[in-house]
């Protein structure tokens, strides 16, 4: 298309609007209309990266194939783009500052006096079109994390004002999304709040082209008017975002209401067809399944459901892709302090996933939920830290290891089956020193891990300190588990398996990350054809007649 065009989304009224949905949206319909498509998004904190953020506050950590530990609207956007992104696609506030200190340390600005506007802001500038240079898409969407009004806020809204004047009014579209609320006692949606957020990001001279507006209700053509009269926005670009179940619709309603078209014509780009059908059919297998499959998952993270959004759209999809609805169970894994209460816990479950996570609390409840799903032969899939205590669990119940455990867990135990990585003993600094991004993993034919995919060697994401410990591949061996995927030099375990079990399969990597709408992550799938299969054979025995 020749240079990029460039698209700014703020959000109004509240946080948690979904910005990042909207934003993704977009470009999947850009994407369907054939453009390549590239989405940034900025934070406004001061933490350099969220990598370090507790995923009860932020939510889960996203990491890319280039090892970037990102917000997760990035995970949103892979999945609604299908397209990989770099470190280049998140950049938080703490990052812009460190290089803005970093360069005057080194003496770049020549004497000057370091400022907000225009060092602070330039810096912002050039990370935009650094993006746009470096991967060159036709559309660049950025994300503006946090709500208009945010103090922390103001020098990224203050940069993209000034990128507009820079690039061309031609080349640049501003979207703002923000809330309609419905109040039931005077049964109305009401659009003050929207007009007020407009005014906010008016006085900072930005006029948005397109409102996005959330809504649990309809708007009625008076209310879409009132809207577009009172923030100044042409009729067409009120653009209704009704509350959706199924998320990966959004896209679709989006559509219908235009939003791609307006966003095209604003940018002087022609319109064109979009080929939606294999969304539209993705969406269609999800909204009418033909059965429902309830899955576990127990982690110490379950009053946050967004701690593990990958985890959870992983299995939608693999759910969808089978034919299956899937109902989570949370488990919060300190409630399992024995069999008894895991039993009580886990029963009935169709699978069971135990995911990443860090530190000791929750451990021994994790290894109670996994020798549950490893004796009661329930398909099973654990990911990462799942893999560890998946490890632990066979070591002590199988292996006869019985003190085993992780040195993340108990720093001088005498038989740790997991260990901290040798290059990660001396490092100091908690940010970004994990083993982060993709790596390949070799698969040991024949194995479930090797079917599932269906070839030898694979490319997977990881963030993690601790491995499995080699000196203890003999006796897990001995006792019955397969190491089915490793590292090419074999000195890393990146997958475990029991071939006796109907699906025991865990991997050190976060298969999550790489799981499509529409291209379910083959372990995943694994796991819940699985499921199907067992659910489906139950249900047959105990169908039939008692004598016969
Ligand atoms: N805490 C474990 C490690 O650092 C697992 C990490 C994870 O689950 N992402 O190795």
């Amino acid at each position: 298309m020749g240079s990029t065009k460039y698209v700014f989304v703020t959000g109004g009224v509240v946080s948690s609007l979904g910005k990042g949905i909207v934003a993704a949206s977009l470009g999947r319909l850009l994407r369907a209309r054939g453009y390549k498509v590239s989405i940034l998004k900025f934070d406004p904190y001061i933490n350099v990266d969220p990598g370090t953020m507790s995923p009860f506050q932020h939510g889960e950590v996203f990491v890319t194939d280039d090892g970037a530990e990102t917000d997760l609207d990035l995970g949103h956007y892979e999945r609604f783009i299908d397209t990989n992104l770099t470190r280049l696609n998140n950049v938080t506030a703490g990052r812009i500052y460190q290089d803005v200190i970093a360069k005057e340390r080194r003496g770049d600005y020549l004497g000057a006096t370091v400022q907000t506007i225009p060092h602070i802001t330039d810096e912002i500038k050039n990370r935009i079109k650094e993006s746009a240079h470096q991967l060159s898409p036709d559309f660049l969407i950025c994300e503006v994390g946090g709500t208009v009004g945010d103090i922390e806020g103001l020098p990224f809204l203050e940069a993209i004002r000034q990128f507009r004047y820079d690039v061309g009014f031609k080349n640049t579209c501003f979207i703002h999304v923000t809330l309609v609320p419905y109040l039931k006692a005077s049964g109305e949606v009401k659009t003050k709040p929207s007009q007020h957020s407009v005014n906010t990001l008016r006085s900072i001279g930005i006029q948005p082209d397109i409102l996005v507006c959330r809504t649990e209700r309809p708007l009625g053509k008076s209310e879409r008017l009132k809207l577009a009269q009172f923030t100044n926005v042409s009729p067409e670009c009120v653009i209704e975002a009704i509350d959706m179940a199924v998320l990966y619709e959004v896209p679709l309603v989006m559509e219908k209401e235009g939003l791609a078209k307006q966003v095209l014509e604003r940018l002087n780009v022609e319109n064109s067809t979009p080929n939606l059908t294999a969304w539209q059919e993705m969406v269609q297998r999800v909204k009418t399944p033909s059965h429902s499959l309830k899955v576990a998952v127990a982690g110490k993270y379950t009053g946050l459901s967004d701690a593990y959004l990958s985890v959870i759209e992983s299995l939608k999809h693999a759910g969808a892709s089978v034919g299956a609805s899937i109902e989570i169970r949370w488990i919060d894994s300190e409630d399992c302090v024995d069999d008894e209460t895991s039993q009580a816990l886990l029963s009935g479950v169709d699978a069971i996933v135990v995911p990443g996570g860090f530190g000791h609390r929750g451990i021994e409840g994790k290894i109670n939920v996994v020798k549950y799903a490893r004796t009661h032969e329930i398909p099973f899939l654990g990911l990462c830290l799942g893999m560890q205590v998946a490890v632990i669990e066979f070591a002590r119940n199988v292996a006869h290891l019985t003190r085993a455990n992780s040195a993340e867990f108990e720093a001088k135990g005498d038989q740790p089956v997991v260990a901290m990585m040798e290059d990660q003993k001396n490092l100091s600094e908690k940010g970004g020193t994990m083993r982060l991004g993709q790596y390949p993993c070799h698969l040991v034919k024949n194995s479930k891990a090797a079917e599932a995919y269906g070839t030898d060697v694979v490319m997977e994401r990881h963030r993690h300190r601790y491995e499995i410990n080699n000196d203890y591949l003999d006796i897990l061996t001995d006792a019955g588990l397969l190491f089915s995927g490793t590292s090419p030099d074999r000195h890393l375990m990146e997958i475990i398996e029991l071939p006796t079990h109907p699906w025991f399969v865990a991997c050190q990597f976060h298969p999550e990350f790489k799981s499509r709408p529409d291209n379910p992550h083959p372990l995943f799938k694994g796991l819940l054809q699985v499921a199907v299969n067992c659910k489906q054979t139950t249900t047959a025995e105990a169908q039939q007649p008692v004598n016969s």
